[in-house]
């Protein structure tokens, strides 16, 4: 019937008709979803499914009891303390996503809410999960202002304001995400994908497990090669959460081979810590290698991928271990990465020493071997 009147009238129609039916009480919203591991290359496969967003007390706002989602701020260096972000984020308009009713269900009028929206879920579900990855109670993994997520954030750096595409961040000491506009490279969206947003909520693992026991003034997490192992323990992070062996394969294939830790999978570049001039993501080449390590022992133990509670047990004996290795690791140490190695092993429960001494033997070479002694015997 409409059809036939003015286009003008059918676009008014259409607008009224969003407004009218307002969608009252908890929301249901179509979301782009993590499914399953492709067999093939390791990745994630995805699908667009209506999820009730149970922590949400309505859909305007991306704003739960914990995450706090904040629309364009534009970040600068000084704004990353826990102070900064708190009056960055108190300064900056919230996120409101703009989605339609289809018979109760809100579904995204365009690709960047499609993207909030399921970044939003993405993150509280592995939020909902800490426990289960790290053994901490929830409570201790929080920080007293929850998590502030910025939205298609910008960093300005003298006078430069810079747009980043293509990539989700987590940084501290705010302890807050970052969710960066898309690019035409991706074939899904990294930020919205669970795998890449498990990778991020494992620095924070990373940060409660292993840099606040080293104390408030250390410069460890600067440090090239803790850099290197913080991106594997983001990366197993995201193999705990979600059985995924490669966090970049299902959305930037061409950067994603040396992310790769299952041998078995497409996109994995073979190279060890001798041959690590092959690499191209610099300290991230580090963290593949402990990845590997954590991967291969894993499995050498009889541990299956496809088994939730077993791939969180081996991840909350791995984050168990950090805090005991801090102990007197000097930042500029040259030889800091076997120290931590050494530390780390020692820290791991005695029947997962000889798996994991074996795959890091494999992967870090004479960085390990040379300390191992006393530790893998
Ligand atoms: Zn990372």
């Amino acid at each position: 019937m409409w059809k036939s009147t003015l286009g003008v009238s059918l676009v008014a129609a259409s607008l009224l008709g969003c407004v009218d039916t307002k969608l009252d009480g908890q929301p249901t919203a179509e979301l782009l979803v993590f499914e399953s591991v492709d067999p093939v290359d390791g990745s994630g496969t995805y699908a667009l499914r209506p999820i009730a967003l149970e922590h949400l007390s309505s859909i305007d706002e991306l704003r739960d009891d914990v995450f706090d989602f904040v629309d364009r701020p534009v970040l600068h260096d000084t704004d990353v303390t826990d102070p900064g972000i708190a009056a960055l984020v108190r300064h900056t308009p919230q996120y409101h996503p703009r989605v339609m009713n289809r018979d109760g269900v809100a579904i995204p009028r365009d690709t960047e809410s499609l993207i909030a929206l399921s970044s939003y879920h993405a993150l509280r579900t592995i939020y909902d999960h800490g426990a289960d990855l790290s053994g901490l109670p929830l409570t201790e993994l929080t920080p007293d202002q929850g998590f502030p997520v910025l939205f298609h954030v910008s960093i300005e750096n003298n006078a430069v304001t810079n747009r980043l595409s293509a990539n989700a961040f987590y940084a501290w000491p705010g302890s807050f995400f970052g969710i960066v506009d898309i690019d035409g490279v991706e074939n899904i969206p990294v930020s919205s994908a669970l795998p890449v947003l498990a990778h991020e909520f494992g620095h924070h693992l990373f940060l409660k497990g292993f840099l606040d026991p080293a104390g408030p003034d250390s410069k460890l997490g600067e440090a090239f090669p803790i850099r290197g192992l913080n991106e594997g323990y983001a990366d197993f992070n995201a193999f705990a959460m979600t059985g995924v062996t490669n966090v970049l394969a299902d959305s930037l294939p061409s950067f994603s081979d040396d992310r790769g830790i299952d041998p078995d999978r497409t996109h994995y570049l073979p190279f060890t810590y001798d041959t690590i001039t092959l690499c191209h993501g610099e300290f991230y080449c580090i963290g593949t290698l402990f990845a590997r390590s954590l991967y291969g022992a894993f499995r050498a133990d009889g541990g299956n991928p496809e088994d939730f509670a077993q791939r969180t047990a081996y991840a909350r004996d791995v984050f168990g271990s950090f805090a005991a290795i801090p102990g007197q690791l000097a930042p500029d140490d040259p030889l800091l990465l076997s120290t931590f190695l050494y530390d780390f092993v020692a820290a791991m429960p005695q029947a997962r020493r000889p798996a994991l001494c074996d795959h890091l033997t494999r992967n870090f070479g004479a960085r390990f071997s040379s300390v191992s002694a006393s530790v893998c015997r």
